[in-house]
């Protein structure tokens, strides 16, 4: 089969020619059909994460190994499948949960097997979507997606279930009653301003830099949009509120402005959640954590369970997708680059020939 490959971080990835994979057991042989673009995967091309103080987090040194085949927003056909596998057929279009874990550790036991310590993420660790075929280990991780469209669905294996996910970590008490400000307007920006509409929010306020993306932002149904350096965003974001602040912020970007103008747009008994990876340090006035009991929380991807529940509310038409920019498979670098200069608007997402 034909898969683009990085065997060198920074280098574009390469076309080759490897061996099909066979299933057996519990395995299933898709054929693409459509792969989504994730800025993770620009991470794990350039091979590090910036974790401040111009420290860097090397792949690596996370057992992260090349070559590797990048991808892990998948939809495809099922093309074989193992003796074991039920409830799926062949010719089903299924996406794909990528967050795969060993199934023994801490957080496998507990169903959070996105936070495993020994993960078999697909795209990451395994061979991933920027490929002909893909490999899934168990049928258990496979959704049918009806007759949703691949190029569109792909996103909600980590842009929409990474929302998905940061959303539920907020009560719904907050964001039924009150608006909630996100930054950042890529693919996870918009597809959470759709989730939060499908999920009956009062409403979204985004902080983004781009205007193309702010008035994308708006399009997709924000209740007002800010510039994220303008130098009167604060008050600006207070002033919408009637002077108040906010119960709680999702940070989708992650770098040393945002998660200081998120704190400081924090109100009493508020939620943070911390989603974005660019990087740097944060410098919160610690007393105010206490006094404020301010609750700051990680979010990373989604669960199996979370991701069962976001599907189905896809598969009911519940969620309008982020608008996708669409790329056929062989310009897979010229995607890349667009996506990490900040040229995509919504998602990237590689098309094969049908
Ligand atoms: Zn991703
Ligand atoms: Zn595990």
């Amino acid at each position: 089969m034909k898969c683009y490959c990085l065997n060198k971080f920074l280098t574009p990835l390469k076309k080759q020619e490897i061996d099909t994979p066979t299933p057996s057991g519990e395995e299933v042989l898709l054929k693409i059909k459509a792969s989504g673009i994730c800025h993770s995967d620009i991470h794990f091309w350039e091979g590090y994460y910036d974790i401040g103080e111009d420290k860097k987090l090397e792949l690596k040194d996370r057992g992260i190994k090349l070559p590797m085949i990048l991808g892990h927003e998948i939809v495809g056909t099922i093309v074989l499948k193992g003796s074991d596998v039920i409830d799926l057929e062949i010719g089903d279009n299924c996406i794909v949960y990528p967050w795969i874990g060993c199934g023994n550790c801490e957080s496998c036991n507990i169903s959070q097997e996105n936070y495993c310590v020994n993960p078999r993420y697909l795209g990451i660790q395994r061979s991933g979507g920027f490929a002909e075929y893909v490999l899934v280990p168990s049928y258990k991780y496979l959704i049918d997606i009806k007759n949703n469209n691949p190029v569109t669905t792909a996103q909600y294996a980590c842009s929409g279930l990474t929302t998905y996910s940061a959303i539920k970590k907020i009560d719904q008490s907050i964001y039924t009653k009150k608006p909630i400000v996100i930054f950042g307007a890529g693919g996870l920006g918009l597809t959470a301003i759709s989730i939060l509409k499908a999920l009956n929010s009062f409403g979204v306020l985004v902080v983004e830099k781009d205007e193309s993306k702010r008035k994308a932002a708006l399009k997709a149904g924000a209740l007002d949009v800010f510039d994220l350096f303008d130098e009167n965003l604060e008050s600006k974001l207070l002033e919408y509120n009637n002077g108040n602040k906010y119960k709680a912020v999702i940070d989708l970007i992650g770098n040393n402005l945002t998660s200081r103008i998120s704190f400081n747009v924090l109100d009493k008994f508020s939620t943070l959640v911390i989603v974005g990876m660019f990087g740097g340090l944060s410098s919160w006035p610690i007393a105010l954590i206490p006094m404020k009991a301010i609750k700051i929380i990680g979010s990373y991807v989604g669960n199996l369970n979370e991701f069962y529940e976001l599907m189905d509310l896809v598969i009911k038409n519940k969620i309008t997708p982020t608008p996708v920019q669409a790329y056929h498979f062989d310009r897979i670098n010229e995607a890349m680059d667009d996506l990490r200069t900040g040229n995509v608007i919504g998602r990237a997402v590689l098309v094969h020939d049908s």
